[in-house]
């Protein structure tokens, strides 16, 4: 089972840094996103916190000695060592809400899943964890931000519902420790889930957690109809054309809007603007839409007929229309990023701009919709430089449209299969 021993006492394995002694386990200790065994050396006698192996922890775990408050850590991950210093320097006993919603009764080995984090992509993907459990012979109990809440599929038996926005989601409250250590003592033991950073796409189904049925494959070419076309907007990380790029081979009004001085907002929907409307083009029926977050919330430059879905804030029945439209969406097309982890999971294909910087965390934010043979993945999955001009990432986009089935019956996928 993906899952280690939490209560009473947690597997843990740290040794103590002074003394390369193997830490004594006394309890565990949940103030947040981190999941920590209560540790002392039976030889110098300090104390420390330590990582349990579950999320990030899993693969970089660290050692925090209670007095002063050092972390020892060996993997190189400063980031993750800083969030842990700088929570624990930072640490707080304010009560957050925290709303415990029991759905099933619990009968059996208990496992909890945090979900708790300060990043939006890293909190879905250990959601996604859950279904695991649900098949399995144990009960599961969600930690989750609640900005989560919409998520939880069925078969959870207990969701505690913590008010933590993910700007707080580094935050060390020793008072959310205690909380959730008095509800789980009422257990007379309980697991913690591995809650790995990227679970495969073999192990959940996305449709039981937003409720929304994915892009039907099978109909690709029927839909075609009607092209969809989605493109995922994001402020703080546009689509970009470096102004001293080669604008050879574009078209004159593109090449002012190249060189013209803007900022990235007005930018990108010039950017999006000349990709709907070149792909309209070519498909006079197209659906073309434009979702995400945007502080400005102005559409000036998107073409009348584009669909801006885009809003300033997120509510669940708007997450839930959002998915729609990507599961209508033939393709998703935008910048890297945990904006994308949604848009994929229900999209029948993919083009993502994705720039140099970002290279190391490839596929990372793409949720991958399970094909057997990965010629097909291949094809419906296209990356390319944030650098990209509009008219080359709409010759893509026709690309996917038009030529699946041609590349499938090439492929020899055979008649039928989706
Ligand atoms: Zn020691």
């Amino acid at each position: 089972m993906r899952a280690i021993r939490l209560h009473p006492f947690p597997d843990a394995q740290h040794d103590c840094p002074h003394c390369l002694q193997h830490l004594d386990v006394f309890g565990w200790h949940t103030p947040g996103m981190r999941n920590l065994a209560d540790l002392r050396c039976s030889i110098c006698g300090r104390q420390y916190y330590g990582d349990l192996a579950a999320g990030q922890a899993l693969y970089t775990p660290m050692l925090l000695e209670k007095e002063g408050g050092v972390v020892y850590h060996k993997h190189g991950v400063e980031w993750f060592a800083h969030w842990l210093r700088d929570s624990y320097a930072h640490r707080t006993e304010v009560p957050v809400p925290f709303e415990v919603e029991k759905r099933l009764p619990i009968t059996r080995e208990v496992v909890l899943l945090n979900c708790l984090d300060t990043l939006y992509g890293h909190s879905l993907l250990k959601l996604l964890n859950a279904q695991y459990y649900l098949e399995g012979e144990v009960d599961l109990i969600l930690i989750i931000p609640s900005f989560l809440a919409w998520m939880v599929p069925d078969g959870v038996a207990q969701v505690w519902i913590v008010g933590l926005p993910l700007k707080r989601g580094t935050e060390w409250n020793d008072w959310l420790a205690r909380e959730i250590h008095r509800r789980v003592e009422d257990f007379q033991s309980a697991s913690l889930s591995l809650a790995l950073s990227h679970p495969n796409p073999e192990d959940y189904n996305i449709e039981r957690f937003t409720g929304v049925k994915p892009f039907p494959l099978e109909q690709w070419e029927d839909r075609l109809k009607r092209p969809t076309v989605t493109f995922i907007w994001r402020d703080d990380r546009a689509w970009q054309m470096p102004a001293d790029s080669s604008t050879a081979g574009v078209s004159k009004k593109l090449r002012r809007w190249v060189t013209r001085p803007s900022n990235s907002g007005a930018a990108q929907r010039r950017l999006v603007g000349e990709l709907a409307e070149t792909l309209r083009c070519e498909f006079p029926t197209l659906d073309f839409a434009i979702a995400g977050l945007c502080e400005e919330g102005n559409g000036d430059g998107l073409p009348t007929w584009v669909q801006d879905l885009r809003r300033t804030t997120m509510d669940d029945d708007h997450e839930r229309r959002c998915c729609e439209r990507y599961a209508s969406s033939h393709v998703v097309v935008g910048v890297h990023g945990s904006n994308m982890l949604l848009p994929t999971a229900h999209a029948g294909g993919l083009v993502e701009l994705i720039g140099s910087e970002r290279w190391g965390n490839f596929t990372q934010d793409v949720l991958f919709r399970e094909t057997e043979d990965c010629r097909e993945t291949l094809f419906r999955y296209r990356f390319v430089p944030t650098s990209t001009p509009p008219l080359e990432l709409a010759q893509l986009v026709r690309l996917l449209l038009r030529g699946r089935d041609s590349f499938r019956r090439l492929m020899n996928a055979g008649p039928g299969s989706v």
